[in-house]
């Protein structure tokens, strides 16, 4: 039999706050009732989580599998990976420093079961620093309309597919991509819930501000070409300008003679397009480097090992339990 649920969690450097989050969220998903899988992706971790999935593994094999990355593939690949690996119906995705806390769950399973394919949530009141809830909420603005993807709270990962969005997100090959954005493309009937959310239990943010413009680049990127658009829109419109601009000092210069004042005013202007210039560039650059990295098809990931052993998880620990003793 297979489990109904499967949890994707990525971890990479998370040794500080593990042990609390399995003593939250093993409970959690006990009490849920239904058969369901734990899938931990380690993301190439130098620290000790390594160590500590496994043990974890091993003390609950009916229901945990682990996979083990050769490298830090980033938190986005890491849940492809663990997508791959998932068999329920309903697959969750979930941070592993407990900011979603794993007693949400049960509100996301009972909102897929009214028939929705896609459910993402809004964090009721963000706990991280003012600048990034500020900052993303500059974000959300842009990529609403930008892209044609409506989620309200891109930045939180706590998150319910179905099975026929998992099956479409594994077939994708996408090397640069956001899971949130690619999923509810392929949602038949995406909904949204309001969920808690909590400081980082232990450990720091994995995301510096390098990492999270190189995110927002990727969503901004994989998702639409409107930015692209708004250069050659920004072209034409210049070219027609700089055309009245030209007819404006020919006719001028006719009635009133040649001039040279306004050097430095026409020294500014220069400097600012050429500021648009170089964004435009480097915007292009952006988008080209990504089909580089496309068309060089190399492995998006390596997985070293995954870590499953005892067939599906079929029920609840007590009852694998059992089944032991009975064998
Ligand atoms: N993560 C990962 N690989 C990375 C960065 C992050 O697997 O390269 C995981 C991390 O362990 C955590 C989740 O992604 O489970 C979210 O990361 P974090 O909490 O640092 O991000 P933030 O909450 O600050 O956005
Ligand atoms: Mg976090």
């Amino acid at each position: 039999m297979k489990p109904e649920l499967s949890v994707v969690i990525p971890v990479y450097n998370e040794e500080a706050g593990l042990g609390n989050l399995f003593a939250r969220l093993y409970p959690a998903m006990d009490k849920l009732g239904i058969p369901y899988e734990l899938v931990f992706i380690n993301d190439g971790s130098r620290d000790n989580s390594v160590a500590i999935l496994a043990e974890q593994y091993r003390k609950r094999p009916d229901v945990t599998r682990v996979v083990l990355f050769n490298g830090n593939y980033g938190q986005h690949m890491a849940i492809l990976a663990g997508f791959e690996q998932t068999r329920g119906e309903i697959v969750i995705t979930l941070d592993a420093d407990l900011q979603n806390p794993p007693e949400e769950i049960h509100k996301l399973v009972a909102k897929m079961r009214e028939g929705y394919d896609y459910v993402g949530s809004i964090r009721r009141k963000r706990q991280d620093s003012a600048w990034r809830t500020y900052a993303s909420k500059a974000m959300n603005r842009l990529r609403e309309r930008i892209t044609n993807i409506h989620i309200t709270d891109q930045g939180n990962m706590l998150r319910a597919y179905g099975r026929n969005v998992i099956d479409l997100v594994n077939q994708c090959a996408e090397v640069n991509t956001f899971v949130p954005a690619l999923a509810y493309k392929f949602s038949r009937k995406p909904t949204e819930i309001v969920v808690e959310h909590e400081e980082r239990a232990a450990g720091e943010s994995k995301y510096s501000l390098y990492s999270l413009i190189r995110l927002n680049f990727d969503l901004m990127t994989g998702f639409s070409l409107v930015p692209l658009q708004i250069f050659s829109l920004l072209g034409i419109t210049m070219s027609l300008l700089s055309a009245l601009l030209v007819l404006f000092l020919l006719v001028r210069r006719f009635i009133l003679g040649a001039e040279a004042e306004g050097v430095f005013t026409l020294f500014a202007i220069a400097f600012f397009f050429m500021g648009v210039i170089l964004f435009g560039i480097g915007l292009v650059g952006e988008y080209v480097g990504r089909i580089y990295q496309q068309v060089r098809a190399r492995p998006r990931y390596v997985v070293q090992t995954v870590l499953q052993g005892m067939p599906a998880a079929e029920a609840g620990a007590d009852e694998v339990e059992k089944r032991h003793v009975v064998r």
